[in-house]
């Protein structure tokens, strides 16, 4: 799921379910994600000499199945006819419905290996398995007690707390570089991970419908949540509780916004909120954004700083105090992120026997 910032209200006023008609065979239909400022996921429809496959499925909510099914009759497919499922992310506003498209239809399910892994291991992981996890990274990062006191209590009353339903296993892997081989159409597969380790983005190699009328650019691309038009996807940690390599999903980011400025696509078309031309000037705002990000919490580590302090200090779309408990553990692994890259830059260290660690600039 992306990031809330500016522009959620908006999101929130337009939610009339609207199917858009893309031109060359290619739709869009918005889920509605249930009590999320986000509003809805553009769930797309491209249509192959084979039947129509899905880009990315929606919410697994009766109400989001009854959108996405009345939203592909509107575009005079049904849910049956479905013959492929592409998942740019293993999030559940977008992989969600996939089992139940799945079922309906008998359609595979492809995503990236980096996220497929995610997907096997939160349906193995046992729920205590992972809040033991969470805790101790808690701890790790500094939360006070208070923040800590409720990830245990759930254990010793019977409740997890996450969610029920567990998450379609794919069928296929989407392979970076390579094109999908669906029938009669040209759609490479272009690995940009970062909002999650096996993000992908799907350049659709074809001449814009609107090519010749003034637009520039090759083809189209369906970005997921790694290009939006007005809001900045989540960057945290990878997590996984089994592996303890120290990744950089930052650096990987910010890589994986160059590679798709490389692309220059006349039209992007993402996940959320509209569908929107210039990339590369998109892509510029992100990383000046995230530079000045990184300036700044240069600047607030000139004091040694835990992640939680950090994350604390950080600017957020509102005040800490009214930050909710599961968003906290979302921004301290923002603000872990951020750590990682300027360690990786060389422009902050761990402070030496520092436990729980703190950080200062260089
Ligand atoms: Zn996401
Ligand atoms: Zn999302």
């Amino acid at each position: 799921m992306a990031q809330v910032t500016r522009g959620a209200q908006e999101a929130r006023g337009a939610q009339v379910a609207r199917v858009t008609d893309h031109g060359g065979g290619v739709w869009s239909v918005p889920v509605p994600i249930p009590d999320n400022p986000l509003g809805h996921t553009l769930v797309h429809l491209l249509d192959t000499d084979r039947g129509p496959v899905l880009i990315d499925t929606g919410w697994d909510d009766p109400t989001a199945w009854d959108a996405l099914t009345s939203g592909l009759a509107a575009c005079g497919a049904s849910v049956a006819d479905v013959h492929g499922v592409l998942i740019t992310h293993h999030h559940p506003d977008h992989h969600g419905l996939s089992g139940q498209v799945r079922e309906a239809s008998g359609a595979w399910i492809a995503m990236h290996s980096a996220d497929a892994q995610v997907v096997r291991r939160a349906r193995e992981a046992e729920p205590s398995h992972w809040l033991d996890y969470l805790e101790e990274k808690l701890t790790a990062a500094g939360a006070p007690e208070e923040h800590l006191a409720p990830l245990r209590a759930p254990r010793t009353s019977g409740r997890t707390g996450l969610p029920g339903r567990r998450p379609a296993l794919p069928d296929r892997e989407i392979v970076p570089g390579e094109l999908l081989g669906l029938p009669g159409r040209r759609l490479r597969a272009i690995w940009t991970p970062g909002h999650t380790p096996g993000h992908v983005c799907l350049h659709l190699e074809e001449a814009h419908p609107a090519a010749g009328e003034g637009l520039s650019g090759h083809g189209r691309l369906f970005s997921g949540d790694h290009l939006l038009p007005g809001i900045t996807p989540h960057i945290g940690l990878y997590e996984d509780p089994d592996d303890a390599t120290v990744t950089d999903p930052l650096g990987d980011y910010l890589d994986s916004l160059e590679r798709v400025a490389a692309l220059a696509p006349a039209e992007v078309l993402p996940a959320h909120q509209y569908a929107f031309t210039d990339a590369p000037a998109r892509v510029r705002a992100l990383l000046d954004h995230h530079e000045e990000r990184l300036a700044g919490l240069l600047a607030l580590l000139s004091t040694p700083l835990t992640p939680w302090r950090l994350a604390e200090a950080m600017e957020w779309n509102r005040p800490w105090e009214q930050i909710p408990f599961g968003s906290r553990n979302i921004a301290v692994s923002e603000a872990e992120a951020h750590l990682r890259r300027l360690v990786k830059l060389g422009r902050a260290e761990a402070v030496p026997g520092s436990d729980p660690v703190l950080y200062q600039a260089i």
